[in-house]
């Protein structure tokens, strides 16, 4: 099964496109020490995005297939069902389906369900086995990798919900099966959460490398003219509106992370969403390392004067060098994500970053915009 998942090019579709297979080997590699565990990440800590609930919710019983399918193939003796809080119907699925599984008297590796709080990093896979083994759900360091030492020091294959769903299809109907889909360098269908200003948002399913205005096209087109499109989610790319016309939905052309294409209607303003977004992503550290602590909530802080057409003299050239200098250093990619979405911001809106830094008005917060971040910021539990 490795190798019919190794020649499928599967990629994990949680937001990084790691080579699904090359990690089931990594983990199959280190058994012979302690049997392995599988966890399905379906905590989906992005606000914007709703693919991984949405498929526990309706196909419960193809994330356990392809669940029971990486435990036979790794050599775990466990299976882990990691969801975040605010969940409780999809628990009430997920417990159905194992009690139907249970009624027709399939002979299983046992699963369990684990809930845990619904914070942006929680679902980092090494802030997963933290909190599995105990402890918050916050990024550790690694080495070693959950592959090699993970939940009670076990090898552990962390994997997301839709990446476990499609090892189910893999295994169903073979790697030729699956390659006939999507490109050559990332086969399959995808996942994506449309929202903003679509008339119908929601969660649509695609071949990988769909036109993004064809993903628009399914939920039902813009209402009116757009200002812009974010791919990826909170650490995605923002696609100014001359570009939209032009891009193709794969990792490979696109940071295209979880899925998410936020569209922006005609009177949104992306350099102000950004700024709400770096701010959201500032309270969302897992306060460990000084770079992400201190330099996003600086850059933060610099991008909503910005936004609010009140910046300090000099903010927008401390907000470029801190990019450079907080970039790569911290203990995860959390930091990492969110430069990217504020780089991309200024770049793809030069018009709306002149304008603020004029001190002009902007209605783009009222007019158009994504849904803002939530504001509540819970435990690590
Ligand atoms: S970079 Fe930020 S989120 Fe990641 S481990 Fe360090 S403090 Fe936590």
């Amino acid at each position: 099964m490795i190798e019919v998942l190794e020649r499928s090019g599967l990629r994990g579709r949680g937001g990084g496109w790691f080579p699904a297979g090359r990690k089931w080997r990594a983990v199959s590699d280190h058994v012979e020490e302690r049997p392995a565990l599988v966890v399905v990440n379906a905590s989906e800590g992005e606000p914007l995005s709703a693919k991984d609930r949405t498929l526990a919710l309706h196909r419960p019983h193809l994330i356990l297939d392809g669940a029971q399918v990486a435990a036979e193939s790794v050599g775990a003796e466990g299976i882990v069902i990691y969801l975040s809080s605010p969940s409780r119907p999809l628990v009430r699925a997920l417990h159905r389906s194992l009690r139907e599984r249970r009624d027709a008297g399939v002979r299983e590796v046992p699963v369990r369900v684990v809930r845990t709080a619904h914070r942006y990093v929680a679902g980092e896979s090494s802030a997963v086995v933290r909190r599995l083994n105990g402890g918050p759900s916050k990024p550790g360091f690694a080495p070693p990798y959950p592959s090699e030492r993970g939940v009670g020091g076990r090898p552990t294959l962390v994997h997301n919900a839709e990446t476990i769903a499609n090892t189910a299809l893999v295994a169903r109907f073979g790697d030729a099966w699956f390659r006939a889909r999507g490109t050559a360098g990332a086969p399959g269908t995808a996942l994506v959460t449309l929202s903003g200003s679509v008339r119908h948002p929601g969660v649509y399913e695609i071949d990988v490398g769909t036109p993004l205005v064809d993903a628009i096209g399914l939920a039902g087109g813009v209402a009116g003219a757009t200002a812009g499109v974010l791919v990826g989610g909170y650490a995605g790319t923002w696609i100014a509106p001359a570009a939209v016309a032009h891009l193709r939905l794969t990792p490979d052309e696109v940071a295209l992370g979880c899925g998410v294409l936020g569209v922006l209607g005609g009177h949104g303003c992306g350099l102000s969403e950004s700024a709400r977004i770096a701010d959201y992503l500032a309270r969302q550290s897992a306060g460990q390392c000084g770079p992400c602590v201190h330099g996003l909530r600086a850059i933060a802080d610099a991008m909503l004067r910005i936004a609010a057409s009140d910046a300090n003299p000099g903010d927008l050239e401390r907000v470029r060098r801190w990019a450079l200098q907080v970039t790569g250093r911290g203990g995860c990619h959390h930091p990492d994500g969110a430069i990217h979405n504020v780089v991309s911001a200024l770049e793809a809106f030069p018009d709306h970053l002149a304008l603020h830094l004029r001190g002009m008005p902007c209605h783009g917060w009222a007019d158009g915009a994504l849904p803002p971040p939530p504001r509540s910021t819970p435990g690590w539990r």
